[in-house]
């Protein structure tokens, strides 16, 4: 588990080109995240199905939709972290975007400390939910307690140690993870089969998912799963 730590896609979407800069600067540098900022609400929802994000930062006032309406969209499909901006401290703004699903909301002007501060208590928050949640990625779908896995909705037969390697992926959407970690994340301790063990269960997994790019091999580094 990555627990409250930051790190993976975060997707910032502003219209304001100051705030907007700042804002991916500071998450960037200070927090390690790989940024993607969009302008618009439209562009957001097209992102969201092409990258394994992780939270999203929504301002409220945009030139398209609105936030609102890119946070009801975003909600019908997805239970991605969200935390709204709103331009002022007005109760209403909050109310609502709190109705439609955003997980908090940070009033402007905001220091991008405070934004990042709650960024990691949304997160601390979401990754200590329930165990036995539903780990999804683009067509693959984990069920914990049920031990299940479908991709396109049809049954995945996978042996527990495959099982534990792909949750362990889901609950790491885009990160790279190396052969080494994997191993004692998975294994939980220097298994004699060596990091050789991994790379013969990725391939399986690769396999039995039917998609050999929802696994990707980074060069020098190790795995990382991307949304198909
Ligand atoms: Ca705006």
């Amino acid at each position: 588990m990555t627990g409250a730590g930051t790190g993976g896609v975060l997707l910032l979407v502003e219209d304001d080109d100051a705030i907007g800069r700042l804002v991916k600067s500071y998450l960037e540098q200070q927090d390690g995240w790989n940024v993607l900022w969009l302008r618009t609400g439209e562009e957001a929802i097209a992102e969201l199905r092409r990258h394994p994000v992780r939270l999203v930062v929504l301002d409220i006032g945009l030139p398209g939709i609105d936030g609102f309406e890119v946070c009801r969209t975003l909600r019908a499909h997805s239970k991605v972290p969200i935390v709204m901006l709103t331009a002022r401290d007005e109760e209403p703004d909050r109310v609502a975007g709190l109705e439609l699903g955003a997980d908090d909301y940070v009033s402007k002007p905001f220091s991008p400390r405070e934004l990042a501060a709650r960024i990691k208590a949304i997160l601390r928050r979401a990754e200590h939910r329930d165990p036995a949640e539903v780990l999804v990625s683009g067509p693959i779908e984990l069920r914990r307690d049920e031990h299940d896995v479908t991709v396109d909705g049809s049954a995945v037969d996978l042996t527990s140690k495959e099982f534990d390697l792909l949750a362990c992926f889901l609950e790491h959407p885009g990160i790279v993870l190396s052969r080494e970690r994997l191993l004692d994340l998975v294994w939980g301790m220097t298994y004699p089969g060596g990091t050789r063990t991994v790379d013969v269960h990725v391939a399986q997994l690769r396999r039995k998912l039917g998609n050999p790019e929802s696994i990707r091999t980074v060069r020098g580094s190790g795995y990382k799963l991307v949304a198909a």
